[in-house]
């Protein structure tokens, strides 16, 4: 999830993630704002707690920075998996510098050394401050910026502790692909077939061009509105009626999906999610 791109004169491509353009505290108000008032009703509907965790949180916890610090001596072992058109998987890590946090997207001059079994240091050229280090060990650091592939992988392996808890990755179907680099990536640094974590790939929403329904493009005008698509599809607050409702409708569709793989393994319209959800017989749903 990235917001804003720059380049510099010689050429190097930069960004800054939601966390540094916004603010980790405006980026958590946003996600609560969008999202908490939803889950909280689905999660009193069907009696299941839920933690919201974004990125930005999940990477400054001491499980997730160990995960890491352990994989990096094998990442090299992934590297073609991670990195399929150039054997580099990007690690991003922005400027320190007050109100600066631009890092280098193809990460061309950015660097890792393992200091100590715990311990690494990144060293990266900024476009406005030159060049800089930052240290990087389980409980203290800089913001760990990696590449899709990349942080899929170290998601996953933190989840490969064997406690006895079953853990479910939950992606959207665009993700079929990426994962099988995934699979491969964790097999190439050590893990077994039986210690590869159960995914769950959802139905995709897409325009009717065929590409998937991006909220963030969309919002930021890179994108138009696709035909039949509401605004509260976009952002939960629209809703026309209670939150409690819009969960229902939800719970209701997600019945109707999983009646049968057929529903489940399938992309839909956003015009089609639409008709589901306001008026829920199954258009273009094959019936038996
Ligand atoms: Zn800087």
């Amino acid at each position: 999830m990235t917001s804003t791109f720059t380049t510099d004169p010689s050429g190097h491509r930069y960004q800054r993630a939601y966390a540094q353009a916004l603010g980790e505290q405006a980026l958590h108000d946003l996600v609560t704002a969008l999202y908490q008032p939803l889950f909280t009703a689905l999660s009193r509907r069907l009696g299941i707690p839920h933690r919201i965790e974004t990125y930005a949180q999940q990477q400054a916890g001491e499980h997730y920075r160990r995960t890491w610090l352990r994989l990096l001596p094998r990442v090299d072992a992934a590297r073609w998996w991670l990195a399929p058109s150039t054997g580099t998987p990007h690690l991003r890590v922005p400027c320190p510098h007050p109100d600066c946090g631009w890092a280098e997207k193809h990460a061309e001059r950015t660097r890792v050394h393992l200091t100590a079994p715990e311990s690494a240091v990144v060293s990266a050229v900024c476009l406005h401050h030159g060049p800089y280090e930052a240290t990087i060990t389980p409980t203290v650091g800089a913001y760990l910026d990696l590449a899709t592939l990349y942080r899929n992988l170290v998601k996953e392996l933190a989840l490969t502790s064997p406690q006895g808890t079953l853990h479910v990755m939950v992606k959207g179907g665009d993700w079929v692909f990426g994962s099988h680099l995934v699979d491969e990536a964790l097999q190439a640094v050590g893990l077994a077939r039986a210690q590869l974590p159960a995914r769950l790939f959802c139905p995709q929403v897409v325009t009717d061009t065929g590409a998937k329904l991006s909220k963030s493009l969309i919002r930021e005008g890179r994108a138009p509105l696709p035909e039949g698509t509401a605004p509260w599809m976009l952002d939960t607050r629209q809703w026309p009626g209670t939150v409690t409702e819009y969960a229902d409708r939800l719970l209701a569709m997600t019945e109707t999906l999983l009646s049968d793989p057929r529903h489940f393994f399938r992309s839909y319209s956003a015009a089609e999610i639409g008709r589901l959800i306001i008026a829920p017989s199954p258009r273009s749903v094959p019936s038996r």
